[in-house]
């Protein structure tokens, strides 16, 4: 992916050390280090910025230790390192763990960032667990995972910060700003602006669950490049809102989509693995693994909707779905429907279009205008092959209420990153 090439700057370049270094035999702080088996050189150090001839025969890869955080990681090791934000504000708070795998051998740095909502746990365990899983010694460029950047919220089971500002509409943020506007120009600053590329976690807001899927502003070319790496899972074309990471990254230069992962404060497993499972397919595409199979799904096409709606409900009571999460559904097909329990009267939410529900509200009580499905649209290309595909299976039966017609909205005000 060659958009995803480090950028290493030509003083980085010139610092380059033959090196090929394992954590287990330096400290951190050691620069530079000279691997097992190699001469080491013979008086005084050569001039820092004069880097090894190309060509040379050299065994081991250019590369540097990776600076973060005013600590330095090895070439070959993971290093847990802590994130403050800026002036004081996370004093008494639990401080934000970044794991940086710095790859032996140079590659991109992809940056995976969780937890800016404090009550999104999926996307937390999913960044946690490939900050553990990813094997150094076989990586290639630099894998930062920031699993739990809103502390604040996470300690609280909320989605806010202290002063119940939204930390994903406050990046880049600005030095004197609110509190969220703080946090997120001191994050945006120390991490994000280090990343050659970045996924952001998240999942459904307020008592709804969403399919894993990408969302991305496919109308920028390197985003929608970085979008192919992701496997199977399902992409969502939406330009996002001012204020958002990946908007804020993507206005910098740096590829950046979030990545929608089931509910709030729910730990799923079967949304959880397959998230992981996306991202060893995306760094596979970046070329960030030594080429050893696993990368079966290369020829799939990524399913993308560049149309969505949000389906609302019409009366208020106890919302019942009859549908499930990544369901293809037709025009017409019974999403789910209201009862009120005063009246004991019946609505039922149909779907106003043909197309696949990407989210969904968890059965509990609503008001009338809540949004309770989140359809993606098919196109009529993706539609001819959903119908060809439901005439070969004639037994299925298809649920149909037109007697009410449902609204759907023109945006997506109730949906959140
Ligand atoms: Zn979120």
């Amino acid at each position: 992916m060659p958009t995803l090439l480090p950028r290493l700057s030509p003083l980085t370049q010139a610092l380059a050390v033959a090196t090929l270094a394992m954590a287990s035999w330096a400290s951190a702080q050691d620069f530079p280090v000279v691997a097992p088996g190699q001469a080491k050189p013979v008086g005084p150090e050569p001039p820092p910025l004069i880097a090894a001839p190309a060509g040379s025969q050299a065994t081991a890869e250019l590369i540097t230790p990776f600076q973060l955080l005013d600590r330095f990681v090895l070439p070959g090791s993971r290093q847990a390192l802590q994130w403050r934000p800026p002036d004081g504000l996370g004093r008494g708070e639990l401080p934000s763990p970044i794991i940086v795998v710095h790859g032996a051998k140079p590659g991109p740095v992809l940056c995976l960032i969780a937890g800016i909502h404090g009550d999104e746990l999926n996307g937390i365990e999913v960044a946690r667990r490939l900050g553990q899983e990813v094997d150094a010694t076989r990586l290639n460029g630099t894998l930062i995972v920031a699993p739990i950047v809103n502390v604040f919220g996470y300690t609280r089971i909320s989605r806010y910060l202290p002063d119940r500002r939204d930390l994903n509409r406050s990046f880049p943020g600005t030095r004197a700003g609110s509190i969220a506007s703080r946090m997120a120009h001191g994050f945006f600053n120390d991490i994000v602006r280090r990343c050659d590329a970045l996924v952001d976690f998240h999942t459904g807001s307020f008592q709804r669950s969403n399919l894993p899927q990408i969302r991305a502003d496919l109308t920028n070319p390197e985003v929608l490049e970085f979008t192919r790496g992701m496997g199977k899972t399902l992409v969502l074309h939406s330009p996002g809102t001012r204020g958002m990471l990946r908007v804020a990254a993507v206005a910098t230069g740096i590829p950046a989509v979030t990545f929608e992962v089931g509910a709030p404060q729910f730990l799923e497993l079967e949304h959880i693995e397959p998230a992981i499972e996306t991202i060893r397919v995306l760094m596979h595409r970046m070329d960030m693994f030594e080429a050893k199979g696993h990368d079966e799904s290369a020829q799939d096409p990524v399913p993308i909707y560049f149309d969505s709606r949000w389906v609302r409900t019409n009366a208020s009571g106890l919302l019942f779905s009859e549908v499930s999460l990544g369901q293809q559904v037709r025009l017409g097909h019974r999403l789910g429907h209201v009862i009120d329990p005063v009246t004991n009267t019946r609505t039922d939410i149909v779907a106003p279009f043909a197309g696949q529900v990407l989210g969904m509200a968890l059965n509990q009580q609503v008001l009338a205008g809540y949004a309770a499905f989140h359809m993606g649209k098919l196109t009529s290309e993706q539609q001819a092959v959903l119908e060809a595909a439901e005439a070969a299976n004639a037994a299925e039966v298809v649920d149909e209420d037109p007697s009410e017609r449902p609204m759907g909205e023109p945006d997506n005000p109730d949906e959140r990153e």
